[in-house]
Parts: C-alpha cells; structure tokens; sequence
C-alpha cells in the first residue's frame, strides 16, 4: 500500500496541476480588472462576462442517472431559433466574453438549430465551449465546430455495455462506438476536446482502459471525477472501499499518459480516506455570480447550482432582453442575500469581497494566454 501511494502522489499532484489551472478562476480575473471593478461598482451590464446557456431542457438521448437534472420535474423545451439569434446579438453588444453551451439534462447538439448557432457564434467572436454526451455529431456540424474553444464529452467507460448501463439508453442504440469515433472526430478540429468520466460501480474496473480508448483517440485528456448524489453529496464510503482498485489504475494511466489524465482535486484526498469536502459554508454575500449568468429555458438563474431554483431566479430570457434580465431589480436584490454554497467560485467571490472590503487591490491587466482565460 505504501509503495502505491508513492507511485501515485507525484503524478496525481503533476495532473493536478493542470486541471486545477482551467479552474483557477481568481488569477483568470487579472486578464479582466475592468470586469472586477464593475462588480464593485455594480454596474451589471459592464460586468457580465460569462453566459451557461442550456440550449434546451430534458431533450436527450441518454437518461445518466448522475446528470445533475436527473431528479427534478422538467418540462421538455428548447429555447427558438428566433430568439437564440437575437440573444448572440444581444450578448455581443454587452460584451460577454464566453458561453458555455450545455442542455438542461438536455443533449444540447439535440436543438433543431444547432447548425445555425454555431454559425452564428463564429461570425460574433464569442469564444464558446460545449457540454455534451457525444453521440448526436452530424455531418453538418463538422466545419463550424472548428471555431469551439473547448468540448467537454461525458463518457463514463471502456466498453459498451458499461456505456449504455452509466448512462441509461436502449443496447440497441449502439453509442460506445459512436462516442469513440466522435471523439476521434472532434480532437481533430477541436484542440481542447476533453473527455470526463465519473466513477461509479459499474466502471470501477475499466479506469485505465477508458484512458487507453480516449487518449489513443487524441483527446487531449481525460478528468476522474466522483459520482455526485443530488444535494452534492459523494459516497466517500464506496470510494474507501474501491481505493486500492481505483488507485492502481490511475498510476497505471498515469504513467502511461502523463498530464493528461487528470483528477477532480476531491479524488485524492478521498481515496486516502478522508471525507468529501463539506460544500456548505458561513453565510456570505455572493458578488461572484454578477460575472456570469444561467441561461435556461425555465428561466435565467445567477450560477448553476441554484439552476431551477425560484430563490436565485431573475427573469425569463424567453420575455425579456439580455440586458433587462442581467439588470433586473431581482438581480440587484441577490446582493443583500447571503449564500451558504460552497461552489468553484467560492475563492474568486471571497477574493471580490475582499476586494470591496479594501483588504485587496484590482489586479493589474495582464493579457489572455488562451482560450479557457475568458471563461471567468
Ligand atoms: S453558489 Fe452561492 S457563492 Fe456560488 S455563485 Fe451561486 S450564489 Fe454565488
């Protein structure tokens, strides 16, 4: 056992590494100090940097039981052409810097316009990323994805038949081998195609050799997260359980493929025993939210883990503009309500609130190094 820890600690902590930088999101914030001081000086349009919009709502082809949709009441929709075309408008002439495309448990290249949007964001100059299950590529999206930043694919396995189990489609479907060729496909036009894979009971044997699949296939890298229950919750106790199995294939792809094989930074420390880390915290404002908006067809919500949520709604992008949702009066309320979520940005809002406590300086300007620094 010892032994494997010391195989393991300095690859995990090399892997780490990279994946931690995607996420750090309070240097990212040196690249935009014109967006901190417009949180400070609450001038909401100027802030907006970052939209997630779920292009449609309980549309997909596969059922994943760990989809962070898969317990709510969701009425199918997506969000119209028509009104997707003038919110890319919209979204150009308030100066948001990214988009996050995702669905809400919705397979967002599953809206009837999928083509059209794209199109649309490469003539904008959006800088733009795509949450997907990587089965639903049609022909025609080949040339405009070329001008994605990123393509995030859910996974999930080495084989077909644990494909179909994670994630909760008909054997007839025959995705596995959809999702290896797409993935094939897509690294090749997209230089950050990465693929996640969630480690549950019916993969726990097929770590490494997921890695082996996706990896030869020219994904840049492969992320091992835990399974989340609904209310973010981690069975700490099964990964215990499954430490030493899991741990051995992680070295194995580790020294196999070097920094791209990447760990959720929650993996080590649970597989060394500890609890997952609590995700609730002392009550503080949120300023961190006013950088970035959720997008959805029941409604627009200030980050994503209040997604569907009435006490984090602040409009309808179905009935009102872009910018009369981002400065509403609901929005501009959220100031004075505490948070108790511990969310990614936790360190980005305390640093804001450091900020408009003095006890902090506005960064100064540095300059974008690459695509994933305009996700703020
Ligand atoms: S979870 Fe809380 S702190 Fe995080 S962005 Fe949402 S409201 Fe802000």
């Amino acid at each position: 056992m010892a032994s494997l820890d010391q195989g393991l600690s300095v690859p995990i902590a090399a892997s780490a590494a990279g994946s931690l930088d995607r996420f750090d999101f309070v240097r990212k914030l040196e690249y935009f100090p014109s967006r901190v001081q417009a949180v400070l000086d609450r001038r909401l349009s100027d802030a907006i940097s970052t939209v997630y919009l779920d292009v449609n709502t309980d549309i997909c082809n596969h059922a994943c039981p760990f989809c962070d949709g898969y317990y709510r009441q969701l009425k199918a929709a997506e969000i119209p052409w028509s009104r997707l075309e003038t919110l890319v408008d919209e979204m150009k002439e308030l100066g948001v810097l990214s988009l996050v495309i995702a669905g809400d448990r919705g397979e967002p290249f599953l809206h009837s316009k999928f083509r059209h949007l794209l199109v649309k964001l490469n003539a904008s100059g959006i800088r733009y990323g795509i949450y997907t299950n990587g089965t639903c590529v049609k022909e025609s999206y080949l040339e405009p994805l070329r001008g994605a930043s990123f393509i995030r694919v859910s996974a999930d396995a080495a084989r077909p038949a644990t494909h179909q189990k994670m994630h909760g489609y008909p054997a007839s479907q025959h995705d596995f081998e959809t999702v290896l060729r797409n993935v094939e496909l897509l690294s090749a036009l997209v230089p950050d195609l990465g693929v996640s894979f969630i480690l549950d009971a019916p993969n726990v044997e097929e770590i490494d050799e997921a890695a082996d699949a996706f990896l030869s296939r020219h994904a840049r890298f492969i992320e091992y997260k835990p399974k989340y229950s609904p209310g973010y919750g981690v069975d700490s106790e099964w990964l215990r359980r499954h430490a030493r199995m899991i741990r051995a294939q992680l070295d194995r792809a580790i020294a196999r493929w070097g920094e791209r094989v990447q760990l959720n930074p929650q993996i080590p420390r649970l597989l060394d025993g500890g609890e997952a880390p609590s995700l609730a915290v002392a009550p503080r404002f949120c300023r961190t939210s006013l950088l970035r908006l959720v997008i959805s067809t029941h409604g627009c919500y200030t980050c994503t883990p209040y997604r569907g949520e009435a006490e984090r709604r602040v409009g309808s992008i179905l009935e009102q503009s872009l910018r009369d949702v981002v400065e509403s009066a609901e929005r501009r309320a959220l100031d004075e309500h505490p948070c108790s979520r511990q969310c990614a940005y936790h360190r980005q809002n305390e640093y804001l609130l450091q900020l408009e406590a003095g006890t902090a300086a506005v960064p100064p300007r540095q300059t974008p190094g690459g695509p994933q620094d305009y996700f703020v």
